[in-house]
């Protein structure tokens, strides 16, 4: 008899199944047609305009409230610290005691307002609406007198001279000897949450999150002046066992205090039992003690469980819990219990708690109290197809259960907050393909009667910048204020000043992303490893294709600058291509080129300062084995 041997067959028959998958990933994913970026057509401003400067010389002066909020002090010296750069030329300041003139920029509440042809209706604007608008020759800038008006010359910087707080050191400013704007301005914008905050390390910087509207207080504190900040009171999240209830001062002589958990079995002390009132006492002291430490108006209490599944499944515990359908009953009922004990004590302060892993579902029964905030967080969802998507569930993620409990805490919270998730915690230096869900997530918090989001990111961006953290900060500080903006324009313009020249390489790229992921039923969480298809799937022509896509952006780059973005930015498809093994890390090529290919990827990650991978094992290897793929260099 002659058979083949057995190993020969063997690689025959894989030969054939790799033959027949690239034909199917061809068939399906039809070979893209090179690149041509489309002409770039800039439709300069025609109509009337009112000169402010122009030659070194302005015959306008600012004029500010006498008694002025610090704030609106603040802005009229931001304005005329922007219009100096723009013109060149430096406006003076007048408190509103100067007599009133026609060439007046107009900042914040003064004894203009009802004699000069307007008025601004404050209580519709809030602490944070702003207006702007032109009143002959005048500019009026206005609004709530906490940060409104700051927030109005940004926003009249941006709509009427084309200023961009992109990052930190990127600002585009505009250069013009004839400043000039158009004659008839008129908008107003309140803001869509009362809370906006994330943790990509851009938004740490002050100047940054103002410009941008973000208010929250975890990364930053803002003065008065600067506009003052929203936010927490002690820990952020997970306080329960460590800035609340710590159990080095109880668990020894009380262990009955802490979980009878889910999880161990025994009394731990990793999370509370909630139905025990000696608990429920000790909580209420320590907030009042915490409340009584520092200024607590208007902020938040974080009452939050830990970061695992040890729920308490004593008597009492399991009881409420089964009462309610879910874990969040008896949370909801503890973080009631201590929301009413202390509201008469402190009725501008809200008590937040968590809606998350085994509370995300809503009680069946009871009803957080007015001054109770929940913050669902959406750690169960895919982030390649919106929360609304009515096909994305599987075995890891499920939009579809997600969306049904946001829609059921809606129904019976008025202070609805979102924790969102906006990057790949186990692989921050890989693709996370959520650019195509961003704003629609944000609309869809918005149309549920969502108060205020937090988009948790990459906190360690400044030292793995690998990944569009710089570009994914921006999107989300501006969906934040405008979950409705233009989205391609507002990418657009920051791919423009960030990249130069060959930016629309790079969107290219980024649309290869958004059509590529999460196909044929693969889906995406925030922590999906790097070999997983809802990903990327790609055939070898379209691998081709993005490669030609960075090789261009690279080629156009006119400085240093722009081309180490590009580079820098490049790294992440080179993670994903050296973690599948394909393009020039493909096996398929003598072993010691790939070697190269994933050494001088590290050498590149070393260059450009990249040093943190992920969020669970951070650090690169000093010594990785370049034998192997790169989520092994840690
Ligand atoms: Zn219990
Ligand atoms: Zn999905």
């Amino acid at each position: 008899m002659n058979f083949l041997p057995g190993k020969r067959l063997i690689k025959a028959f894989i030969s054939f199944v790799s033959a027949v998958v690239i034909l199917i990933i061809n068939l399906l994913n039809p070979v893209p047609k090179p690149f041509v970026p489309e002409p770039e057509i800039v439709e300069p401003y025609t109509g009337p305009t009112v000169t402010i400067a122009q030659n070194g010389q302005s015959e306008y002066k600012i004029i500010r409230g006498q008694n002025c909020s610090p704030s609106e002090k603040y802005a009229a010296e931001v304005l005329q610290d922007y219009l100096r750069k723009i013109s060149g030329v430096t406006i003076p300041i007048f408190t509103d005691a100067e007599p009133s003139a026609e060439k007046e920029i107009v900042v914040g509440r003064t004894n203009r307002e009802g004699v000069a042809g307007y008025t601004v209706d404050r209580a519709s604007l809030g602490d944070e609406g702003l207006t702007v608008k032109t009143v002959g020759k005048r500019v009026v800038i206005a609004g709530g007198e906490k940060r409104g008006t700051l927030y109005g010359v940004f926003a009249f910087l941006e709509e009427a001279l084309g200023c961009r707080w992109f990052t930190p050191t990127l600002i585009h400013v505009p250069q013009a000897s004839q400043m000039k704007i158009p004659a008839e301005l008129n908008f107003t914008q309140k803001p869509y949450f009362e809370y906006r905050d994330t943790n990509w390390t851009n938004a740490y910087d002050k100047l940054y999150s103002i410009a941008n509207r973000l208010n929250g207080n975890t990364f930053r504190s803002l003065s008065e002046e600067q506009g003052g900040d929203v936010g927490f009171i002690g820990g952020f999240c997970h306080t329960f066992t460590t800035s609340i209830m710590h159990p080095s001062k109880y668990f020894d002589e009380h262990p009955e205090y802490y979980t009878l958990g889910a999880v161990t079995g025994v009394r731990s002390p990793d999370q509370l039992c909630l139905t025990n009132p000696d608990t429920l006492r000790i909580v209420i002291e320590e907030v009042r003690e915490l409340l009584e430490s520092g200024n607590s108006d208007g902020k938040i209490v974080s009452l939050t469980h830990h970061d695992n599944m040890n729920y308490c499944v004593c008597e009492n515990c399991k009881a409420v819990d089964d009462y309610e359908g879910s874990h969040s009953g008896t949370m909801i009922h503890f973080v009631n219990a201590v929301a009413d004990a202390l509201k008469d004590e402190y009725p501008n302060v809200a008590f937040e708690t968590f809606a998350y892993t085994y509370t995300q579902k809503p009680p069946a029964h009871t009803v957080p109290r007015p001054n109770v905030i929940v913050r669902l967080c959406s750690i169960s969802c895919c982030f390649v197809h919106p929360i609304d998507d009515p096909f994305c569930v599987e075995d890891v993620t499920n939009n579809i259960a997600f969306y049904k409990d946001l829609r059921a805490w809606k129904k019976i919270c008025n202070r609805l907050y979102i924790w969102d998730y906006t990057t790949n915690f186990e692989h921050y230096v890989g693709p996370c393909n959520n650019f195509g869900v961003l704003q629609r997530n944000v609309q869809i918090f918005n149309e549920n009667n969502v108060k205020g989001v937090f988009e948790e990111g990459n906190s360690t961006g400044h030292e793995s910048n690998a990944e569009f953290a710089d570009l994914r900060c921006y999107l989300i500080s501006r969906l934040l204020w405008n979950p409705y903006l233009d989205y391609d324009k507002t990418m657009n313009e920051f791919l423009k000043a960030y990249y130069g020249t060959g930016w629309q390489y790079v969107r290219e790229y980024i649309n290869m992303t958004m059509k590529h992921s999460g196909k044929f039923g693969f889906h995406a969480s925030c922590m999906r490893r790097m070999t997983f298809p809802g990903v990327f799937i790609l055939s070898p022509k379209q691998v081709a294709y993005c490669n030609d896509l960075w090789a261009k952006a690279a080629e156009l780059a006119e400085n240093e600058t722009h081309l180490r973005r590009v580079r820098m930015s490049e790294l992440s498809w080179r993670y994903w291509k050296a973690c599948n093994k394909r393009s020039e890390f493909s096996r398929l090529r003598p072993k010691e080129e790939w070697r190269a290919e994933n050494e001088a990827l590290y050498n590149d990650y070393q260059k450009y300062g990249i040093k943190i991978c992920s969020a669970f094992a951070p650090y690169f290897s000093a010594n990785p084995d370049f034998y192997s793929t790169p989520d092994k260099w840690r």
